[in-house]
């Protein structure tokens, strides 16, 4: 087994680029994966002889993701703020970057109130579920515009066991008359051209969640401007963007009733957060 494994995680490095631990990395998910077992049980596993039925499932898989695939497409799950979401290509794969708009959102749920909260753009539901599952009290609502994302959504809620409303809507077009203490979202804000798109991962998800507009401001622009008829006085938006977005957002914030926002570093030193009070 160890042989096959590292020939396949030698193959990643040279065809996909990757570097050599995230190589071996993603060839033990993949092997657990093919052969059902759990990645610990390989370890334990490495000189036993593969049948040839197991090298062929694991193959199959090594095929795809040396043409792009992503990891989390070809199983079907990735790890959120340690729950696994079921993932196909019509959702975003959760980002470590957006347990940050988590952590953000937790701070301002107090766990002995019921809060109303809102997640723009669902996808695999992974903000609204986590919060959800967070903070029990709180009723959260999600809403996406693509049905096949809500489907997975609910499907990960049921399986996670939470709680969450969720709603087919392109942004706030059915929520009128709706109001919330707090409003999330982790929009597309990726710019159109951006090569970014063209390159790795990325390429497989769906670019209706990553593009939008020029300057990847265009879904930020209407959020930031429909938020104020939907949050309660005093109420939060917090929004994720991209790395060199953190000014724009903010005046667009200034310019939605938010007068003091504020952003915030992702692990990686990022400014990828920014949201704010709306004034009482
Ligand atoms: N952070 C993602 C990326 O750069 C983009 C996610 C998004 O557009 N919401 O791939």
């Amino acid at each position: 087994m160890a042989d096959c494994l590292g020939a396949a995680s030698r193959q990643l490095v040279a065809t996909l680029g990757l570097d050599t631990r995230t190589a071996r990395l993603e060839t033990r998910v993949l092997a657990a994966f093919a052969w059902n077992v759990s990645p610990a049980w390989l370890i334990g596993h490495d000189t036993d002889p593969l049948a040839d039925a197991h090298i062929a499932a694991f193959d199959a898989l090594l095929v795809r993701r040396l043409a792009g695939e992503p990891v989390a497409y070809l199983t079907g799950t990735r790890e959120f703020y340690g729950r696994p979401f079921h993932v196909s290509p019509d959702v975003l794969i959760p980002r470590p970057d957006t347990e940050l708009l988590v952590e953000l959102a937790l701070a301002r749920m107090p766990d002995d109130q019921a809060v109303d909260v809102l997640d723009l753009g669902t996808g695999s539901g992974c903000i609204a579920i986590t919060l959800a599952l967070e903070r029990p009290l709180a009723h959260v609502t999600a809403v996406d515009r693509s049905a096949a994302a809500l489907a997975i959504a609910r499907r990960n809620a049921d399986t996670l066991n939470a709680r969450v409303e969720f709603l087919a809507s392109d942004w706030f077009d059915t929520l009128a008359g709706r109001y919330f203490d707090l409003i999330v979202g982790n929009p597309p804000y990726v710019a159109v051209a951006d090569p970014h798109l063209a390159r790795g991962d990325v390429r497989f998800e769906p670019v209706s969640a990553l593009a939008a507009g020029h300057d990847g401001l265009d879904d930020l622009r209407r959020l930031t401007r429909a938020a104020r008829a939907h949050l309660r006085h005093g109420g939060t938006l917090l929004l994720e963007h991209g790395y060199d977005q953190a000014d724009a957002v903010q005046a667009l914030l200034r310019e939605s009733g938010i007068p003091q926002p504020r952003s915030w570093a992702d692990l990686a030193g990022i400014l990828r957060v920014s949201g704010g009070e709306l004034s009482e």
